[in-house]
């Protein structure tokens, strides 16, 4: 059964309305009484948004956090040696089991759209045939988007018949990492290579560029020159650009509307690029986070990825995109009220555009996917990071909670608090 109708639902303008989903589809957003034969639940005045979005992450490390050890410095170089040491035991029903664990934690979380990044660099791409049968088999319920990772680089390891074969197989993005190749020469040319490969197979480019505190490391500004050569435009995101944190400010004035012009895409990974990156610092200790709030204001389009939950990068996490938006609004002190509502933009239609989506969104005639949040406004989702009282896909309920309230009693005296500001 996919039809259903929402009643009471509160949409981002402050208006309580019911939303019908017929045929997967939402068919009507208003005031639309009951009818007997479709389905219906009460938002009782919560607030609803089309799902979460995670434009980064990575589903083939994921939930393997102490296999073999712990990374005991939290850097970044020593998670990478970390997951080279546990590459080799690697089995696809580990890998499957894992990443289903984790496909059930967005789900639930209201996630139902990833794009994650596969580690091509092993010749067995055993990963990749793991994590496309995931995709299928996860597809009525979560879009899963994948792009070739060349993890220990595209020319240091000589990965392209990996990548070449990955592609082949059905993932879907290019991929690279620019900043781990030997030199600043072999940066260059892995992006070269990579995005005429991108042209020649019509795909779209997501790189892990200048992950870096180096503000030398400048590999966005060849993704830009080689995105306008080679027509890319609106198909290339670059991912983390923590180099940007560091780099010279009048550089950073003439490279923000080349990459406007070349209309990349920036996705940040706020919870992983505070805890990896200024590891070097004493103090003052670097951030590492790119610049958020000036790229938006230049007009690029920004998401935030999760990047990794419980992996050996990242001890934490529990796939939750209001985390990351959380951090990220601190980090980029985007703290201002429209700022805030842009950062869970970041977490929602930023994204889906990086994805492609087709009929993302709450309006008539997109799909009936969406997620019910015991909370009243965007912003206040940030804040409480409240419960998924709904998650729906197609107009299928996949996930629900019961709504959270704590029951105080002081001296005798009972009431109640669910955290919300104001209630109407
Ligand atoms: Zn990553």
């Amino acid at each position: 059964m996919s039809d259903l109708l929402i009643k009471n639902a509160r949409f981002k303008d402050n208006k309580v309305q019911d939303i019908l989903i017929l045929n997967k589809v939402i068919a009507e957003i208003g005031n639309i009484g009951e009818s007997q034969d479709v389905p219906s639940i009460d938002a009782k005045g919560y607030f609803v948004t089309a799902p979460f979005v995670d434009s980064h992450f990575h589903l083939d490390a994921t939930l393997s956090y102490g296999i073999p050890r712990i990374n005991q410095s939290g850097t970044l170089l020593e998670g990478i040696k970390l997951w080279g040491e546990l590459k080799p035991n690697l089995t696809a029903d580990a890998l499957k089991e894992r990443a289903r664990k984790l496909c059930k934690w967005a789900i639930a979380r209201g996630t139902l759209a990833i794009r994650s990044h596969v580690d091509i660099s092993d010749s067995s791409l055993l990963a990749v045939e793991a994590m496309l049968d995931i995709k299928n088999e996860y597809r009525p319920w979560l879009d899963l988007q994948l792009v070739a990772f060349p993890q220990d680089g595209l020319i240091r390891v000589g990965s392209k018949n990996n990548l070449n074969k990955a592609l082949d197989m059905g993932v879907d993005v290019v991929g690279g990492i620019p900043h781990f190749e030997r030199t600043m020469e072999e940066g260059t040319e892995s992006i070269g290579y990579l995005c005429e490969l991108a042209s020649k197979k019509g795909l779209k480019v997501d790189m892990h560029c200048d992950e870096s505190d180096d503000p030398m490391s400048r590999h966005i500004e060849t993704l830009t020159k080689e995105t306008v050569r080679l027509g890319l435009q609106g198909r290339v995101a670059g991912s983390h650009l923590t180099s940007m944190h560091s780099m010279d400010n009048y550089y950073v004035s003439k490279l923000l509307p080349l990459m406007e012009e070349a209309e990349i895409s920036v996705i940040a990974n706020p919870l992983i690029n505070i805890t990896l990156q200024g590891r070097h610092d004493t103090y003052p200790k670097r951030r590492g986070l790119t610049r958020i709030p000036e790229q938006m204001l230049a007009g690029l389009n920004v998401a935030f990825g999760h990047d990794c939950v419980m992996d050996p990068w990242y001890p934490l996490g529990s796939q939750d995109m209001l985390d990351v938006a959380h951090m990220a609004l601190h980090v980029a002190q985007m703290t201002g009220a429209t700022q805030m509502q842009e950062c869970f933009n970041a977490v929602t239609e930023n994204p889906a555009k990086i994805l492609g989506l087709e009929g993302y969104g709450l309006k008539k005639g997109c799909k009936g996917d969406l997620v019910i949040l015991q909370c009243m406004d965007d912003i206040e989702a940030l804040r409480l990071r409240p419960a998924r009282l709904y998650v729906i896909r197609e107009g299928n309920i996949l996930s629900s909670t019961q709504e959270v309230t704590c029951e105080l009693d002081l001296s005798g005296s009972k009431s109640k608090t669910d955290f919300i500001f104001s209630k109407p």
